[in-house]
């Protein structure tokens, strides 16, 4: 029986400008499993944050979905009325962004944020659902819950917000949390804080992540599989560690190359030349081909096909045209 929570399938997600639709992500398929933790890797602008939008219902206009398919438990979720995604958004799939001193309500007390959340989706008192939100404070790792319970968010450091978002998020019990960027405006031992404290509570309360970066280091110690974007499109996809040991995609391997080392170095630190193109001068060959080393005449011309490399991996460049089409 398969252990599929999420599935988006051929994802395009477009934004209506005065030179036409634009799309942003563009033929996006992964999956997400029960129980898994998948890191979503790019630059600015390779289309994750979007992708995560999408699956949320939330893509803001002019953008909308255009085609594609995302199944939740079996459902399409593009094929639901939005009061029916309301019902899912924050109960079944929650989100947690990057500046959680931006996402919290900075006139209320954190533990009514919780309460609120609590009573949007379940019919709980306000006293049962203060109760839980002390639980859930203390889940999160905050010493001293029925102090931070009072506090407003300017009295917290951004450590304590970012986990005060993570108890809203984990308020109504999700099956499956998306993270975007949620440790890029932290110090880096609380962004490893964060991170371990989203990798137990995943086991902890049996749910699946998308873990949004830039940065490929942050998923390296937590992710099962990452999928690596590029200007709106999955250009690898597979296990963690295969991909970190072996990256098959020129982009993956420039991105594993540019991750800094802490040895003593004269060398200059690597890093991949150029910019992600902009919408509206997207090649119409491999999005990559600009930047990339290994570019043939025909990358110039044709998009590759994602070709699958060995069971659960797959790769999207001309160098494996060899190999099977991951869409046969
Ligand atoms: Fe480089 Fe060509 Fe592969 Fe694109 S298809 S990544 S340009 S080799």
């Amino acid at each position: 029986m398969s252990n599929c929570l999420l599935e988006v399938k051929d994802l395009v997600t477009a934004f209506t400008t005065s030179k036409g639709p634009l799309r942003a992500v563009d033929g996006v398929s992964f999956q997400v499993n029960s129980g898994e933790l998948i890191g979503v890797v790019g630059e600015s602008g390779s289309g994750k944050s979007l992708t995560s939008l999408s699956i949320m219902g939330l893509v803001p206009y002019p953008g909308k979905v255009v085609s594609g398919e995302i199944f939740f438990e079996g459902q399409d979720l593009l094929k639901l009325e939005e009061a029916e995604m309301v019902k899912i958004r924050g109960k079944n799939i929650a989100m947690i962004f990057q500046d959680s001193r931006v996402s919290l309500d900075p006139v209320c007390r954190c533990g009514e944020q919780i309460v609120e959340a609590i009573r949007t989706h379940e019919k709980a008192t306000r006293e049962e659902a203060r109760e839980r939100a002390l639980e859930l404070i203390g889940l999160v790792g905050i010493p001293n819950p029925a102090r931070c319970v009072n506090a407003y968010p300017h009295e917290l450091s951004g450590g304590m917000c970012q986990r005060i978002m993570i108890a809203i998020a984990l308020s109504c019990r999700p099956k499956l949390l998306i993270a975007d960027e949620p440790t890029t405006a932290l110090d880096v031992t609380v962004q490893a804080q964060i991170l371990e404290l989203l990798d137990k509570l995943r086991h902890d309360f049996d749910m699946s992540v998308i873990l949004i970066t830039h940065n490929l280091g942050v998923v390296a110690g937590v992710a099962d599989r990452i999928a690596v974007m590029y200007a709106g499109q999955i250009m690898e996809l597979g296990d963690i560690g295969e991909i970190l040991n072996h990256p098959m995609h020129p982009y993956t391997q420039g991105l594993i190359k540019s991750i800094p080392k802490l040895e003593v170095s004269s060398k200059r630190l690597y890093s991949i030349s150029g910019t992600v193109p902009a919408l509206d001068k997207m090649p119409s060959g491999c999005r990559f081909e600009q930047r990339c080393p290994e570019a043939m005449a025909l990358c110039a011309t044709v998009l590759p096909e994602m070709c699958v490399l060995s069971d659960g991996q797959y790769v999207c460049c001309h160098k494996y045209d060899t190999w099977r089409s991951a869409y046969e």
